[in-house]
């Protein structure tokens, strides 16, 4: 097979092991700096040109579009969907993942269990809407946050109305959210390869802080999940669309809940917590899979 790795650099961990994974198996991997790939979306032959010429031959793809290119990034994988070359992850649940509250919908819609979330647009319904998930202490997110930041812990009611007062005034849009305190700073991410959890970690957060980012300095170690949070992420991960997911769960009074589905997760902090191969999975699993036209964005061609 021939596959593309959509990422920014080749030094990256996660785009080096999936080149090194592919090559291992036989395969011919070539990465695509995203942001340098141009298109003609108006010919009736889908083209994507590159470096001065135009990429064809191409049996899969796999996107590692970071959150900051999500636009131009999901552009150049529909493109290369319409040229028949079949995606790990579509650029339709790619885009669907990446907006927080439209996952979360979608989630709640399917049953599966979520911190209780309030989501408003005016300042006058700051309060009612405290309330309404429980009143402090409550974790207040920006919907474009990544990596933890915008992420912040009102433990008073005060503290809560004052953060969302400041977030809303800068016109963001935020979640506000039950806070898991019985989670004790931990989460645990399930990557999801196709129907499986094919490893798991806890990420634990450093004292005095209750996100468990990696970014953040949380510690990652290897953890057993119950036969409950496997299907709950691997539902999840269904649910988006997405083949392979990170999918982040905390462990609540009231039992496993979800908190983001992950299109792109890294593979640096799981390999290492695990000492799985996880790149070879993928490349695995796209080798069982990988057919041409096989997306909804496909053309007629
Ligand atoms: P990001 O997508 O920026 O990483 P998250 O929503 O994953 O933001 O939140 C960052 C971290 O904060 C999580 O990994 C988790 O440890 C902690 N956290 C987030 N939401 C809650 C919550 N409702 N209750 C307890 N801890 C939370």
């Amino acid at each position: 097979m021939k596959i593309a790795i959509l990422s920014r650099k080749r030094s990256l961990y996660s785009t080096n092991r999936l080149i090194e994974a592919a090559e291992e198996r036989g395969h011919e991997a070539e990465m695509i700096n995203t942001l340098r790939a141009y298109m003609n979306i108006a010919s009736n032959r889908p083209e994507i040109h590159y470096n001065g010429r135009i990429l064809s031959g191409f049996d899969a793809v796999i996107p590692r579009i970071g959150a900051s290119v999500t636009f131009y990034g999901t552009a150049v994988l529909r493109q290369f969907e319409m040229m028949g070359v079949y995606p790990l992850n579509e650029s339709v649940a790619i885009s669907r993942s990446r907006d927080k509250l439209r996952s979360l919908q979608l989630l709640a819609r399917k049953g599966i269990g979520l911190p209780v979330t309030g989501f408003a647009h005016s300042p006058d319904d700051v309060q009612d809407l405290l309330t309404m998930v429980g009143g402090a202490p409550v974790v207040i997110k920006l919907l474009e946050g990544t990596q933890g930041i915008g992420v912040v812990l009102a433990e008073t009611q005060k503290a809560a109305e004052s953060v969302i007062e400041a977030f809303m005034g800068l016109r963001a849009n935020i979640l506000v959210q039950e806070y898991i305190r019985e989670a004790g700073g931990a989460d645990i991410r399930c990557f999801v390869i196709g129907d499986k959890v094919v490893a798991a970690m806890k990420r634990q957060a450093v004292a005095g802080e209750f996100r468990s980012n990696l970014h953040r300095g949380g510690s990652a170690s290897i953890i057993k999940i119950t036969p409950e949070e496997r299907s709950t992420a691997v539902r999840a991960a269904n649910i988006m669309g997405l083949n392979v997911a990170g999918v982040d769960i905390l462990r609540s009074n009231h039992g496993a809940v979800v908190m983001e589905v992950n299109s792109s997760p890294g593979l640096e902090g799981i390999e290492e917590a695990t000492g799985k191969d996880i790149a070879g999975m993928i490349i695995d699993f796209i080798a069982r899979n990988a057919r041409p036209h096989r997306t909804r964005t496909k053309g007629k061609g």
